[in-house]
């Protein structure tokens, strides 16, 4: 049988082909974001106990509803932001499925969305599945800061949508309070939907604060918030998670939802309404990964490998240009093989491949792992 690729260009995601390497190879895995640690013992009692009181149907539709309320409880402790539970908030089968459904629900075929360089995987494809055009903008290692000049000259009368990620991955770069000002002045008075994709929110270091886009109100009033329960309750395998937006645009993404997936995992979403009952489930995350990173670079000082403390996410990039001039993919791939660490080059999520020799570290790890990951850094 023959027939055409809808998406032609697609391969299998970079994030697949390193963790397939890494345990072939028996490497440890600083590649694929995921903690090597358990969850909350608590957090797997409750989800236990809500299948054990029959939790085992559907949800509905938008998700259980004591988890729509407790997400609108955090957003208002968070950033004094209403969202209301009822018609505003909608559980998702992690931020993929609610990233993949806010592009399929506005965006139309030679319709315009911008993105930024490095940027995630699944955005582009979303985009191009749906007869959209990714415009993106290049951001240049090693600050990867926005200029929203050039920005703004990248606006067309074709632009449906711009995805934001704050904290970044996989630079680990994030948004300052200026940097959402200017977004929000650039799309003042036009349709512009922002996708903020903020799955890192709870992860920002230095006791800097968190720029979401619900705190400017007029970028509120067009963004839609896509949040992870896997990347802030260290169950990335569960994949559930959610987002947020004002009611006529919640309106529009539900009826991608309901045929996308209906609704999700319903005891996961039982057990986590119970566990956010206390905020501190999620309050110290910043410093509990903060000192993951601290040990991580205290570990790597000596090497030969340059970098800027990340400032959010749970990831650290490297350059190694004093090692080697490979190209990323092959050096990732090599340092797996044959020195048993794996890493996600960047190159895969820059344009035209662009190399700037840097490699993408997981550190949300146990101590042991990033003890011995230090080590095999220090050898090279
Ligand atoms: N956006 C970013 C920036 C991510 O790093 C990830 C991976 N957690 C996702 C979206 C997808 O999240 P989930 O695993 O909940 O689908
Ligand atoms: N978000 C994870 C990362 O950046 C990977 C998720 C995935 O494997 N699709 O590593």
């Amino acid at each position: 049988m023959k027939h055409l690729s809808k998406l032609p260009n697609i391969e299998t995601t970079i994030f697949t082909v390193m963790s397939g390497l890494a345990n072939k190879h028996e490497a440890i895995n600083l590649s694929q974001g995921f903690p090597n640690f358990k969850s909350d013992q608590k957090l797997i009692d409750l989800v236990s106990k809500a299948m054990n009181s029959g939790y085992n149907q559907y949800a509905l539709m938008p998700g259980n509803m004591e988890l729509r309320e407790a997400i609108a409880k955090k957003f208002d402790l968070l950033y004094g932001s209403s969202y209301h539970p009822e018609s505003e908030i909608t559980i998702t089968a992690g931020a993929t499925q609610a990233i993949y459904d806010v592009i399929t629900a506005f965006v139309r075929a030679d319709d315009e969305v911008i993105i930024f360089k490095p940027a995630y995987d699944c955005y582009e494809p979303s985009i191009q599945i749906n007869g959209g055009k990714p415009v993106s903008i290049q951001l240049k290692a090693p600050n990867y800061q926005v200029d929203w000049e050039e920005m703004k000259q990248k606006i067309s009368s074709k632009t449906k949508m711009i995805i934001i990620n704050t904290p970044h991955n996989p630079s680990g770069t994030i948004f300052s309070e200026a940097d959402m000002l200017k977004l929000q002045e650039i799309t003042k008075n036009t349709n512009i939907i922002v996708l903020s994709d903020e799955v890192y929110e709870h992860i920002v270091f230095d006791g800097e604060k968190h720029q979401s886009a619900c705190l400017f109100p007029d970028l509120k009033s067009r963004s839609f918030i896509t949040a992870s329960f896997g990347k802030t309750f260290h169950n990335t395998g569960w994949k559930t998670g959610y987002c947020c937006a004002p009611k006529e645009l919640m309106e529009e993404f539900r009826k991608i939802h309901q045929f996308n997936v209906f609704s999700v995992n319903h005891p996961v979403q039982k057990g986590l309404a119970d566990y956010m009952q206390d905020p501190n489930t999620y309050l110290g995350l910043s410093e509990f990964f903060q000192e993951k990173r601290d040990l991580f670079l205290s570990l790597i000082i000596d090497s030969r490998f340059k970098f800027k403390p990340s400032q959010g996410t749970y990831f650290q990039v490297l350059d190694y240009s004093k090692i080697t001039q490979e190209y990323d993919v092959d050096y990732a791939k090599r340092l797996t093989i044959e020195n048993g660490l794996a890493s996600i080059p960047l190159s895969v999520f820059n344009d035209n491949q662009l190399d700037n020799k840097v490699l993408r570290f997981c550190f949300a790890k146990t101590d042991d792992t990033l003890k011995k990951a230090g080590d095999i850094l220090n050898e090279i």
